[in-house]
């Protein structure tokens, strides 16, 4: 059953109902344990406001970090309690364990309209493993379970798929929205339908560029990655990064692209460096000319005319890693015309998370895209055409 077809919050009585939501608040901290990006809390605040209008109980729940299934009070979740005590202006109750008493009592008490937090899930080992027994116990807190975790649903843990099992499950407004974008985009786009993919290597994209060269008109292709292909094509490449070891793989993509009939582009010239370093001397050559001893570290400024003019007429643009080292000034160039191009198209545009997400907010054109997923790997196994756990647990309309 396709992801678009999950029940959501709208479609159940929440009203004076204890609601078990999945949230990430995996979020950051600076030395002094306060919050340093509180991106992800922000982000939950839609559904648990509408949840809290509705009259539900609200039970929250999410991981921090990683505690190795042990309490450890540097991943308590209380700092996070704390933050959305203000950003919704009510108390949110903390509990000081996950299952026990504390969580028990807490949620018993709960009245329509009041939230809590109960402790790090993690802090149990039996939530990665996806235990049934601890699935069933956090089940017992609650009478609904609300998935708003777009960041852990590729994950098949206890409070992201297992709890699914014991009660009735639907997703918040944040997986509601990453399933209808991104799931709209795959199974109907707008076209033309252009893929940009980059990063550093074809091994990590590989699931990718296969489930998208069935779908797309045009695949553009930038970053590390290129130089594999680029060897598959015969082309010497100098210090590159390559995987050896993909190259007949590679091969095989180039020719089902051709076979296909998608347009496939490959970088016609490149930035290359000296050295791997932000200071590194640089040049752009065309890309049967990479020097012996020089590295492709962008692509060139013929290259991002092309990739520009590509993606001018594009209906959709799904985009997964930069197309150089975009984290260095002189090797962002291709990155930032790409983005351009992307944010002047006028096309429904979709980020993939993670690196990709923050190379696009650190060059400044966030708030020019449709959508930046708030998950990577989720969203890296989305574009794949994998079936999330966290989403496929969740009932059909
Ligand atoms: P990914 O996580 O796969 O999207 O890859 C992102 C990383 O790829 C960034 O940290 C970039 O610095 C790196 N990257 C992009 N282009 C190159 C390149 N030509 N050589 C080495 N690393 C690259």
């Amino acid at each position: 059953m396709s992801a678009l077809n999950k029940k959501t919050i709208e479609d159940i009585d929440v009203a004076g109902k204890k609601v078990l939501v999945r949230c990430d608040f995996n979020v950051p901290f600076n030395a002094d344990g306060s919050i340093s990006d509180p991106k992800r809390i922000k982000e939950a605040l839609p559904t648990i406001k509408y949840l809290l209008s509705k009259g539900a109980k609200v039970i929250l729940c999410s991981h921090l970090g990683r505690p190795k299934g042990e309490f450890n009070m540097k991943y308590s979740l209380a700092p996070v309690a704390e933050y959305l005590s203000k950003a919704l202006g009510q108390e949110v109750k903390m509990a000081k364990d996950v299952i026990g008493d504390s969580a028990k009592s807490l949620a018993a008490s709960l009245k329509d309209g009041e939230a809590m937090l109960i402790e790090n899930v993690r802090f149990h080992k039996e939530e990665e493993k996806n235990d049934p027994e601890f699935s069933k116990q956090l089940a017992s807190l609650a009478e609904i379970y609300v998935n708003d975790a777009f960041g852990t649903a590729h994950r098949a843990h206890a409070s992201t798929a297992g709890v699914a099992q014991y009660l009735p499950a639907v997703c918040g407004y944040l997986i509601q929205k990453e399933i209808s974008i991104m799931g709209g985009a795959l199974e109907n786009p707008k076209r033309p339908f252009v893929a940009i993919l980059g990063g550093a290597k074809v091994s990590d994209k590989i699931g990718v560029i296969n489930n998208l060269i069935d779908k797309v008109d045009t695949l553009i292709i930038g970053g590390g990655m290129a130089y594999t292909f680029y060897k598959a094509k015969g082309h010497t490449i100098g210090n590159s990064i390559c995987e050896d070891d993909k190259v007949e793989l590679a091969k095989e993509i180039l020719a089902k692209a051709q076979a296909k009939g998608v347009n496939f582009l490959l970088p016609v010239d490149n930035r290359v460096a000296d050295n791997y370093a932000a200071d590194a001397n640089y040049k752009d050559v065309p890309s049967d000319d990479i020097p012996d001893g020089w590295m492709g570290l962008d692509i060139g400024p013929e290259t991002a005319k092309i990739y520009a003019d590509a993606i001018k007429g594009a209906g959709t643009v799904v985009w997964n890693g930069p197309m150089g080292v975009s984290e260095w000034d002189n090797f962002a160039k291709g990155t930032i015309a790409v983005a351009t191009a992307v944010a002047d198209s006028g096309a429904i545009s979709i980020i993939g998370g993670g690196d990709s997400a923050a190379a696009i907010e650190k060059l400044g054109f966030a708030d020019k895209m449709t959508h930046i997923s708030t998950g990577g790997g989720a969203s890296l196994e989305f574009l794949e055409g994998l079936e999330l756990p966290g989403i496929a647990a969740l009932n059909d309309k």
